[in-house]
C-alpha cells in the first residue's frame, strides 16, 4: 500500500509500505479522506521524529475487524478517533473502540472533520462555555471558524472574531461572527468593548501566538476562562502583570473524550453546524507534498486541506 512519510524538513513523500494487520482488539480501515492539521504542518516544518504519526483527522471504511471487536462491522463507514494514527495512508489499523459510525448523510469528507470539531467541542466543555455568553474568537483558520459555528449553535449572545487576514475575516462573518476585528488596524480591546459594551464572557484562542493569548486575557471577564486551542512553536512573552491584572484562567483542552466524538458526528448529521464550509482544497495521496506545502504557506487562502487516500 502507499503511505506518506516525512523524510526531512519540508519534505514529505509517498512510499510503499506493508499493509498493517489488525490485532484482536483492532480494526483495519481503508482510509478515504484525511485532513491536514496544523500539528501535521508543524511536524512538516520542524520534524521531531514523530512523523510516523501524521494524519489524525480521517474517515474510511472498515475492511477487517479483530476477533474481540464489537459494535462495528466490516463495510461500515467510520470516523476515526486517533492520535498516533497514520491517516495519510491507504490503510490504517486502529483500536476497535476508536471508531464512530457515520450515518449515510455524513460524507467521508465531513467525517474527516469530526476530529477538529471535537477539539473545539472539548474546549467549550472543559472551559465552561455557557449559552448566552458573549464570545471572542482569536484566529479564524479552520479551528476558529468551527469555533464560531459551534458557539453560535450553542447560543452565544454575541461573537467577536479577530483575524489579520482579509479573506479569513470575510469567512468569519459567513460563519456567524457579529463583528470581526483586524488586529493590524485597530486595538483589539477597544474593538471588543465597542462590540459588546464590556469584556466578553468567554474567549477561544485559535491562533496560539503570544499576542493572541494575551489579547484573549485582556478582553475576557475576570474569573472566566481563555480556552487555548491554537498551536504554534512560538514561546509566549507574558509578564506577571498580564496574569495578575487580567485574572482569567487559561485552559487547554486535550484529551477529548469519546462521547464528544459521537456528539460531533451528531452535530454534523443534524445540520447544527456545517463544518464542510472550512474545506478549501483537496488532493490525492500522491499529491500530498503539494497539499502540505499549501497548508504550510501563510500567503494563501487555504483553510482545511483534505487528502483523498483512496478513491470512491
Ligand atoms: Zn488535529
Amino acid at each position: 500500500m502507499r503511505r506518506a512519510v516525512i523524510t526531512g524538513e519540508r519534505k514529505i513523500e509517498v512510499v510503499d509500505a506493508a499493509e498493517p494487520a489488525p490485532g484482536p482488539d483492532e480494526v483495519k480501515v481503508r482510509v478515504h479522506c484525511c485532513g491536514v492539521c496544523g500539528s501535521d504542518v508543524l511536524e512538516y516544518l520542524y520534524p521531531t521524529g514523530f512523523s510516523d504519526c501524521l494524519g489524525h483527522e480521517f474517515s474510511g471504511a472498515v475492511v477487517e475487524a479483530g476477533g474481540n471487536v464489537r459494535g462495528v462491522r466490516v463495510g461500515e463507514r467510520v470516523a476515526v478517533y486517533a492520535y498516533g494514527a497514520r491517516g495519510f495512508s491507504e490503510y490504517a489499523v486502529v483500536n476497535g473502540e476508536h471508531v464512530v459510525r457515520l450515518p449515510d448523510s455524513v460524507s467521508f469528507e465531513a467525517g474527516a472533520l469530526v476530529e477538529p470539531v471535537t477539539v473545539v467541542l472539548t474546549g467549550l466543555r472543559h472551559c465552561g462555555f455557557r449559552a448566552g455568553d458573549s464570545c471572542f474568537v482569536s484566529g479564524c483558520g479552520s479551528i476558529g471558524l468551527i469555533g464560531i459555528q459551534l458557539v453560535r449553535a450553542f447560543g452565544a449572545r454575541k461573537i467577536v472574531a479577530c483575524e489579520p487576514k482579509r479573506h479569513r475575516r470575510e469567512k468569519a462573518v459567513e460563519f456567524g461572527a457579529d463583528v470581526v476585528i483586524d488586529p493590524s488596524r485597530e486595538s483589539v480591546e477597544e474593538g471588543v468593548v465597542r462590540a459588546v459594551g464590556d469584556k466578553v464572557d468567554f474567549s477561544l484562542d485559535c491562533a496560539g501566538t503570544g499576542a493572541s493569548i494575551l489579547a484573549c486575557a485582556r478582553v475576557t471577564r475576570v474569573g472566566r476562562t481563555v480556552c487555548v486551542l491554537g498551536l504554534t512553536p512560538e514561546r509566549l512573552d507574558v509578564s506577571s502583570y498580564d496574569l495578575f491584572l487580567n485574572n482569567v484562567k487559561f485552559q487547554g483542552s486535550t484529551p477529548y473524550d469519546f462521547r464528544l466524538f459521537e456528539a460531533s458526528v451528531g452535530l454534523i448529521a443534524e445540520g447544527k453546524i456545517d463544518a464542510m464550509l472550512v474545506v478549501t482544497h483537496r488532493y490525492p495521496l500522491e499529491g500530498i507534498a503539494e497539499a502540505f506545502e499549501l497548508a504550510a504557506r501563510a500567503d494563501t487562502d487555504a483553510l482545511k486541506v483534505l487528502v483523498w487516500c483512496s478513491e470512491s
